[in-house]
């Protein structure tokens, strides 16, 4: 096992990397931008370094800096968390070359997955059905159109390299296919740094349902079971929830057996998530991510599994724990992306927190970095909380996370807590009968 974990990531993701360590007995190091030496995992860490100024540029993607951390307080593994550097292949090469151990997957597996594309066809090889469309870059806007046409209209352009719901755009007809082809591009091209675009089938009203596995390096694969991550806003996840309302146990296990499948025959290491579209009584794969999910903890709440435990067990070497027959979930879990946003409008609330006050009471945990008197600083993501609700079924789940959300208190910046406690008053909502662009167009009838 590891001698000490230097956690490469900042609020309440390296919180929860750092309880992680700590019950398994690791120190953990925190590193932090000059704006984050105030922050709750850098008053936790048994360590900390200052990796630069509060730009992610120049601190929590600088990798040199986080080598030198590593260096100076004698770390032997690093955890990524999500987001920043946590799917950057290099990365994950460079780190091991400095035998220190990267805690994911294999450079390689984190590289074909960030190409969706190469991610869709490896899929499709190893027997996992994908979302119809483009199985190579588009390299033209003739071939845009002629494949728009094959694969029939609506279509959806979406960037080989995209994450967080980025450079997506829809396309009615023909007519929109030149002007939606360039923007397309160019919005990759800016935010991602390759312009690299592919065309799906637009899917009208599907739910968005992912697997959770795990991978270890003695040939063992386990799936978790699935979330249901439907309730999005600009393609981005806002409420998910395990099980899923609409998978009974026999297409549960099918899909399961499916997707462990396939990750065995890939070489997967660690834990990953199977993205899927779910329409029609059948699975669209979209894409693969290679690490910790912010909605983890949903699952976590129904197997009584840490999987960030898990993540560092098995990049230690060590067998997985349990056979798929161990694995046994109990009841409903529901998440909320707490954001400091404000409700209606989502724009953005950073700022000092005056007061926290955090519900409690059987069945809740809240994954957190905020606290009574903390700045929240304008330069991250605007995620401060995570509440995280399990019921013995999902009419208690939903009982319970009516009176967490009331019971919930920030103060001094604006946040999405009011969008929820109006959510969970919707038949849609109570009734579990949403997909993915139920919310929008709920926003936009208020
Ligand atoms: P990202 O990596 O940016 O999160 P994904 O490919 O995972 O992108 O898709 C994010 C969300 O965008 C999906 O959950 C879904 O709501 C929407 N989406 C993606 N592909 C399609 C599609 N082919 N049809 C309809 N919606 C889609």
């Amino acid at each position: 096992m590891f001698q000490k974990i230097l956690i490469a990531n900042r609020g309440e993701i390296a919180l929860r990397i750092y309880r992680a360590c700590h019950d398994l007995g690791i120190p953990a190091v925190a590193v932090h931008s000059t704006v984050d030496d105030d922050a709750m995992h850098v008053r936790l860490a048994d360590e900390s370094v200052c990796i630069g100024p509060a730009p992610a540029a120049e601190s929590y993607l600088n990798i040199p800096a986080i080598l030198s951390a590593c260096e100076i307080s004698q770390a032997d593994a690093i955890h990524p968390g999500y987001g920043f550097l946590s799917e950057n292949s290099k990365f994950a090469e460079i780190v091991e070359a400095h035998d220190i151990t990267f805690i994911g997957p294999k450079p390689e597996h984190i590289q074909l997955m960030g190409n969706k594309i190469a991610a869709k066809a490896k899929m499709q090889e190893l027997g996992i059905p994908v979302v119809p469309g483009s199985d190579e870059k588009i390299n033209s806007e003739q071939d845009a159109r002629r494949i728009a046409a094959d694969v029939g209209y609506p279509v959806i352009i979406k960037a080989a390299a995209g994450g967080g719901g980025r450079g997506m755009k829809i396309v009615l007809d023909e007519s929109q296919i030149a002007l939606a082809l360039s923007t397309a591009q160019n919005e990759a091209k800016a935010a991602f740094a390759d312009d690299s675009v592919y065309i799906e089938k637009y899917m009208s009203t599907p739910r968005h349902i992912e697997l959770q596995i795990a991978a270890d390096s003695h040939g063992n694969v386990v799936h978790f079971g699935e979330r249901d991550c439907s309730l999005q806003r600009r393609h981005q996840k806002v409420l998910e929830e395990a099980p899923s309302l609409i998978l009974d146990d026999t297409e549960r296990q099918r899909m399961g057996d499916l997707v462990c499948d396939a990750v065995r025959k890939l070489g997967y290491l660690g834990v990953g998530t199977i993205e899927f579209l779910y329409e029609n009584g059948e699975f669209y794969f979209i894409e693969m991510n290679t690490r910790i999910q912010v909605e983890h903890p949903v699952t976590e709440m129904i197997t009584g599994i840490d999987l960030v435990q898990e993540q560092i067990r098995i990049a230690a070497g060590e067998s997985l724990q349990w056979q798929q027959s161990d694995i046994t979930f109990s009841g409903h879990a529901i998440e909320c992306r707490i954001n400091a946003e404000h409700p209606k409008t989502f724009i953005p609330s950073p700022g000092l927190v005056t007061r926290f006050h955090v519900p409690g009471g059987p069945g809740i945990r809240i994954d957190s970095a905020i606290y009574a008197g903390y700045k929240i600083p304008p330069f991250y993501d605007s995620l401060i909380a995570k509440l995280i609700v399990h019921g013995s079924d999902r009419n208690e789940c939903l009982l319970r996370l009516d009176r967490a959300l009331r019971e919930f208190v920030v103060e001094g910046v604006e946040t999405t807590i009011p969008l929820f406690v109006d959510l969970l008053q919707q038949d849609a909502i109570r009734d579990g009968n949403y997909n993915i662009r139920w919310l929008e167009q709920y926003l936009k009838l208020e």
